[in-house]
C-alpha cells in the first residue's frame, strides 16, 4: 500500500489573496497530485477581530480559479473552539502552561530590559497563587502561554525532538533538524480573547486531520521549532516539513498583504489566466 500523503493550505480569512499565496497553494496542490494524495483547504478564523466571511468566500472563488479542488467540509478553526480549550486543559493539568496578565506593552518592556539586549523571546513564570487567584477573581485578562521551563522538566531536555525539513529553512535548513524551541520564547498558547492561539490551532488540527506533509513558507519555519515541542508535549504525531521560498515581486521583495500586493481577484479582473501565472510563479 501507498505511503499516505496528506497535505493542506490553511490560510487566515484576513484578507485577499494575493500571489504568495497561490504559490503556497499551489505547491502544496501539485506536492499531493504528484503523490497521490489529499489536499485539505482550513480555514484558520480564529482572530475574530481580523476574519471576514468575505475573506473565506473569496478564498474558494481563487483556489477554484487556480484549477485546485478540496474536500469538504472544510475545517473553520472558530468552529472548534472546545478541542482547543481541551488540549489546553490537558497541558494546564501538568503545569505546562501559565495565566500570563502583561499587555503586549509589558511584554516588550522585560524583553527590553533582559540582560542579552538581543533576546527576543520572552520568558516567564506563573504569578504566586494568592495574586493569580485574585486577579482571575478580579476578572483580568490573561493569556495562557507555554512554560518553556515547564516543559524542559517533563521531557527531560529537547535533545530527542527533532523534524524532518524536506523543503528548506531561511539559513538553508535540510534534513533532519534538531527542534530548538526556546528561540521563540514561552509562546502565547490562548489569546486573552479568544482561548487559543495559532500555534496550538495548528499542532492540533494538523494531528487530527491527518497531516504527513506541512507545505507552507518558509517565514513559517520558526514555528515549526516549538510546534515540534507542542506535538510532544500532546502525543501527537511529527508531520514532514516542507518549507518554500517566498515569491518575490520585480522589486525583490515578498509580496504581503500590508504592502497592499495585487491580490489574485484583480489580476484575474485584469485578464491574466491561471495558466500565465503558474509560469510566471516557476510552477508551470
Ligand atoms: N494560517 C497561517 C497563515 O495564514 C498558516 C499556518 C500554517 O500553514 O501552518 O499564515
Amino acid at each position: 500500500m501507498a505511503t499516505p500523503f496528506v497535505t493542506r493550505f490553511a490560510p487566515s480569512p484576513t484578507g485577499l489573496l494575493h500571489r504568495g499565496h497561490a504559490f503556497s497553494a499551489l505547491a502544496a496542490w501539485q506536492a499531493a497530485q504528484a503523490a497521490g494524495g489529499r489536499f485539505l483547504l482550513r480555514i484558520e478564523d480564529i482572530d475574530v477581530t481580523r476574519s471576514r466571511p468575505e475573506y473565506e468566500a473569496a478564498i474558494g472563488e481563487d483556489l477554484a480559479w487556480l484549477g485546485l479542488a478540496w474536500e469538504t467540509p472544510v475545517r473553520r478553526q472558530s468552529e472548534h473552539l472546545g478541542d482547543y480549550a481541551g488540549a489546553l486543559a490537558r497541558l494546564a493539568a501538568r503545569g505546562l502552561v501559565y495565566r500570563c496578565f502583561r499587555t503586549r506593552r509589558d511584554v516588550a518592556e522585560t524583553i527590553a530590559q533582559a540582560p542579552h539586549g538581543a533576546m527576543e523571546a520572552f520568558r516567564g513564570a506563573p504569578l504566586p497563587a494568592a495574586e493569580e487567584a485574585r486577579r482571575v477573581a478580579a476578572g483580568e485578562p490573561f493569556a495562557w502561554r507555554l512554560s518553556l521551563a515547564a516543559a524542559e522538566q517533563a521531557l527531560g531536555g529537547f535533545e530527542d525532538l527533532t523534524f524532518l525539513e524536506e523543503g528548506e529553512g531561511p539559513s538553508g535548513e535540510h534534513g533532519l533538524i534538531q527542534a530548538r524551541p526556546a528561540l521563540g520564547g514561552d509562546v502565547v498558547l490562548a489569546r486573552k480573547d479568544v482561548g487559543v492561539a495559532y500555534h496550538l490551532a495548528v499542532v492540533f488540527d494538523d494531528a487530527l486531520q491527518g497531516i504527513t506533509h506541512v507545505i507552507r513558507g518558509r517565514d513559517l519555519f520558526e514555528a515549526a521549532h516549538v510546534q515540534r515541542l507542542l506535538q510532544a508535549l500532546l502525543d501527537l504525531p511529527t508531520p514532514v516539513y516542507r518549507h518554500h521560498r517566498l515569491l518575490t515581486g520585480p522589486d525583490g521583495r515578498r509580496y504581503a498583504k500590508r504592502d497592499r500586493a495585487e491580490t489574485l481577484r484583480e489580476l484575474r479582473a485584469r485578464g491574466v489566466s491561471r495558466v500565465a501565472l503558474s509560469a510566471e510563479m516557476g510552477l508551470g
